[in-house]
């Protein structure tokens, strides 16, 4: 549902957008958690994203598939502003969270930040216990319910609570890598926010530890709206309801080719790009 108050220029002519539409469409019932409307994103002078529009559903898995350097990390993002923190950064269009502008200035980066957490793709704890770990967002907000419980429930909801409640006083760093993972997504958990955005959360873990945090994916969209980079496209099959496919040409440019229900895009892509992409043919 596209709030009333947005203006929608090239909406209509965008082959993309029209995908994004009929791709909800498909849902009946579901509602949008996220809606990019010709997003353009230049680095100084160098163009990295041109007019993307689509939508991502709430309590969904949607996944942003393409080949290296198309511009699909930079696009993930702009959903919660963190190119804010990079120099030289502008974009165009617009971005609606719940219906509400996030480049707005009446927008508080943070606080969307809260709302909307972030995975990165190389486990990241701080260097403090696993308890703190997960306590340290709610601290900072100025939690005022029973941290003990909101931790476990993180944990919990991070499928690492078995492993770790015996040792919740031990060093973040001190678990494996895949531990280290879930940690990190207790941690944004404990915040608890809308929607997890996450950079190729598995690429540096083994197989095994990779598979947790595809089940736990699954588990978590219950509960939260899901945007993750993958350049795993097994993976993105897999795990995801919905696949947008970006591909930048020889100036680099990062476009939408394709975007819709994953079912369809993998098993009836409608873009030849996307068919040559899925199938193995480049990238
Ligand atoms: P992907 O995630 O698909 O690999 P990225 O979003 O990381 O792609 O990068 C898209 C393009 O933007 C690439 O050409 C990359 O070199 C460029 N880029 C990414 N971050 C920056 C930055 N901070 N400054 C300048 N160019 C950047």
């Amino acid at each position: 549902m596209v709030s009333q108050s947005m203006t929608l220029p090239k909406w209509t002519e965008s082959i993309a957008a029209v995908d994004a539409r009929s791709a909800v469409g498909t849902l009946s019932g579901v509602g949008l958690a996220l809606e990019v409307r010709d997003l353009s994103l230049w680095y100084g002078k160098f163009q990295a994203l041109d007019r993307i529009s689509l939508d991502f559903p709430e309590h969904r898995v949607s996944a942003i598939i393409g080949p290296s350097g198309c511009g699909k990390s930079t696009l993930l993002r702009c959903l919660n502003r963190m190119n804010d923190l990079t120099p030289d950064v502008r974009t165009t269009g617009v971005i609606h969270f719940q219906g509400v502008d996030i480049n707005a200035r009446q927008t508080d980066p943070v606080a969307l930040r809260r709302r909307i957490g972030m995975v990165f793709q190389k486990p990241n704890p701080f260097p403090k216990s696993i308890y703190d770990n997960v306590a340290f967002g709610p601290r900072i907000n100025g939690y005022r319910g029973n941290m003990a419980d909101l931790v476990e429930r993180s944990l919990r909801q991070a499928a690492l609570w078995d492993e770790v409640k015996d040792k919740l006083k031990q060093s973040g760093l001190a678990l494996s890598g895949g531990q280290q993972q879930r940690l990190c997504i207790a941690r944004a958990l404990a915040v608890e926010p809308h929607v997890l955005l996450m950079d190729e959360p598995a690429s540096a873990l083994d197989p095994i530890a990779s598979y947790k945090i595809e089940e736990l994916m699954a588990e978590l969209k219950k509960n939260y709206t899901i945007v993750v980079v993958t350049h795993n496209m097994q993976q993105a099959s897999r795990i995801s309801d919905f696949t947008a496919f970006l591909l930048a040409g020889e100036e680099r440019t990062g476009r939408l080719v394709e975007y819709g229900p994953t079912s369809e895009m993998f098993t009836q892509p409608k873009d030849e790009r996307t068919e040559a992409y899925i199938t193995g043919r480049f990238g």
